[in-house]
């Protein structure tokens, strides 16, 4: 997978290409950051990006020629990329946003500053705005780290088990079941005792049921999109109970 990101900031992408799962993806080749920066487009001598914005206001505005330029050297390499714009006036991003782009193969991704890019850029070079959430940050920078993360998780080979991916929370519109580690015994709290007892099925019971159960108590939403069988209803019946006894989270 290759992402083309438009940044007035192209250091900060080494917190992705750096560290961690979405670190050893660059290092392995699965997956290639293409940085192009709009102020080495910047043609006065003070390689200006922002200028005030038309109508008056306060904040300044990325200026379209350099932005342009910045997307045009991308192109070169990405010829056949969807342009996203991090804004907060885009769709929500969610995880089946997130596993589109995985099957892409290459996107390219523009970070604003300031109060955001010139319209006519939007306009015309734009396949996408999309949101990280319902709040302002300075910079798209972090929420195209957000996507760039999201999206590595779901390129065969860069998570070490396949299967953590598809146990993910919103894989299939239901939130993971909990996860313990040793010490079986932590400030007195137990795991819980069918997590220790090796047998499979019944941990695939077990986690079934949590999976159901959390999401049916935090994401109500979630679970209604969800094609549930007989035995998730029962699960799910059985986690109420249990909950009620006090058995439960
Ligand atoms: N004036 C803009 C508005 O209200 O829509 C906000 C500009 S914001 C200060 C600067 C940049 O941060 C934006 O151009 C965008 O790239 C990025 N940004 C801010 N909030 C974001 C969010 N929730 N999701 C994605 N990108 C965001």
């Amino acid at each position: 997978m290759r992402f083309g990101i438009v940044t007035l900031f192209p250091e900060m992408f080494g917190l992705v290409s750096k560290f961690g799962v979405v670190g050893r993806a660059c290092d392995r080749g699965l997956l290639r950051l293409h940085l192009s920066n709009p102020r080495d487009f910047a043609r006065d001598r003070h390689r200006t990006v922002d200028d005030r914005s038309y109508g008056g206001g306060p904040g300044m505005v990325m200026k379209p020629g350099p932005v342009v330029s910045a997307l045009d050297a991308l192109r070169q390499d990405l010829p056949g990329a969807q342009v996203i714009y991090l804004s907060p006036q885009g769709r929500k991003l969610d995880q089946e946003v997130v596993a589109g782009f995985a099957g892409q193969g290459e996107l390219i991704l523009l970070a604003g500053r300031y109060e955001g890019v010139d319209q006519r850029v939007l306009d015309h070079y734009v396949d996408q705005e999309l949101s990280i959430g319902d709040f302002v940050l300075s910079g798209g920078e972090l929420a195209a780290m957000v996507v760039v993360d999201a999206v590595a998780r779901l390129i065969p080979g860069v998570l070490g088990d396949e299967q953590s991916a598809r146990a993910d929370s919103f894989s299939e519109s239901l939130l993971d079941y909990p996860h313990f580690t040793r010490p079986a015994e932590f400030q007195g709290a137990l795991v819980p005792q069918v997590l220790l007892d090796g047998d499979h099925a019944a941990v695939a019971r077990w986690r079934r049921k949590q999976s159901l159960g959390r999401t049916e108590l935090r994401r109500p939403d979630l679970l209604a999109r969800c094609s549930l069988t007989e035995t998730d209803r029962q699960l799910l019946a059985e986690y109420r109970r249990e909950r009620e006894a006090g058995r439960q989270e």
